[in-house]
């Protein structure tokens, strides 16, 4: 088994590092945030002091991070991993980010023999806790296999999409279609209630119907209708990555006129409801 290094212990961070030690991997783990290190050092996950440590360490390495600038800071800044990774280490970037970014890094880690994988994650903090994400991948079909006794300690499901990044650009697709279906089912919902219908007996037949998505099979029953609105996804990562999907679609020079309004309507939000709040909140706006 690989022994395995995770930096970024946060909501994902934390179970795929507790879901990794369960199957049976040597797991070195770093976070920025001290109070992070700590609660994951009280959960029996060893700690390393800075990311020199982890490489140190680590035949592969799992990025959970929240942004892709701050992947950019970890792998390519000073202190990072392109500085302290040896050859034949293999990085496996778990955050939602951008695709050029990975492809940039992707490069830069190349010339100093790390081989660098996309695999963003789907599943919620539960998920990463119980091992049954599901990861879109990208890169070669060598380092893919590579990873895949560690992908598979995190994950029930795995798509190889193609390339480096089209894990990346698949996930942002993936969450642009919840974060406008969210929109259509609020509106759906608000349509059922001036009808005098029952919205909760409404989305049953929808679900059982052509009209369903993930949103009407799982957010509503799990976190909307019972307000308990705790998915442990934010309104700040959902609007960052309805962001991320307008600059792949700008940056090809596309027009999508449904992507379109969904951006303006997830960045109108930021008005009423604050980046800590559960991201089924865009429900009420
Ligand atoms: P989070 O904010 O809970 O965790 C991110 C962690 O990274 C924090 O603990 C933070 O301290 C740490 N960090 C920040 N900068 C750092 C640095 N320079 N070095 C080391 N650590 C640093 O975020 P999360 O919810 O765990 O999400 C992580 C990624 O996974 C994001 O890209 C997000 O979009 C994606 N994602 C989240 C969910 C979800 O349901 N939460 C689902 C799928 C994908």
């Amino acid at each position: 088994m690989p022994s395995v290094g995770i930096i970024g212990l946060g909501n994902m961070g934390r179970g795929m590092a507790l879901s990794l030690k369960r199957g049976g991997h040597a797991v070195i783990g770093f976070d920025a945030a001290a109070e992070t290190r700590l609660k994951l050092a009280q959960e029996g996950i060893e700690i390393a002091g800075d990311i020199e440590a982890v490489c140190a360490r680590a035949e592969i390495v799992i990025l959970s991070l929240p942004t892709a600038s701050i992947v950019e800071t970890v792998v390519a800044g000073e202190g990072g991993v392109a500085a302290h990774g040896k050859p034949g280490l293999l990085v496996v970037d778990t955050s939602t980010s951008h695709p050029e970014t990975t492809r940039k890094l992707a490069q830069l880690l190349a010339s100093k023999e790390i081989a660098l994988i996309d695999a963003p994650v789907s599943g919620g903090p539960k998920g990463a806790l119980a091992g049954t994400m599901t990861m879109v991948i990208g890169g070669t079909d060598g380092d893919v296999a590579r990873a895949m006794p560690v992908l598979e300690s995190m994950s029930a499901k795995r798509v190889h999409i193609g390339p480096v990044g089209a894990g990346h650009a698949t996930k942002i697709i993936n969450n642009l279609l919840c974060a406008a279906h969210l929109l259509t089912a609020a509106e759906a919902v608000r349509l059922a209630k001036a009808s005098g219908i029952d919205p909760e007996r409404m989305l049953d037949g929808i679900n059982a119907g052509s009209g369903r998505s993930g949103v009407t099979q799982v957010n509503y029953p799990t976190w909307i209708f019972n307000d308990a609105f705790d998915s442990g996804f934010t309104m700040k990562l959902m609007r960052k990555d309805v962001r991320l999907a307008t600059e792949l679609i700008d940056g090809l020079g596309l027009s999508l006129p449904l992507a379109s309004e969904t951006a303006r309507l997830w960045a109108k939000s930021a008005e009423t409801i604050g980046d800590a709040e559960d991201f089924n909140r865009i429900v009420e706006l």
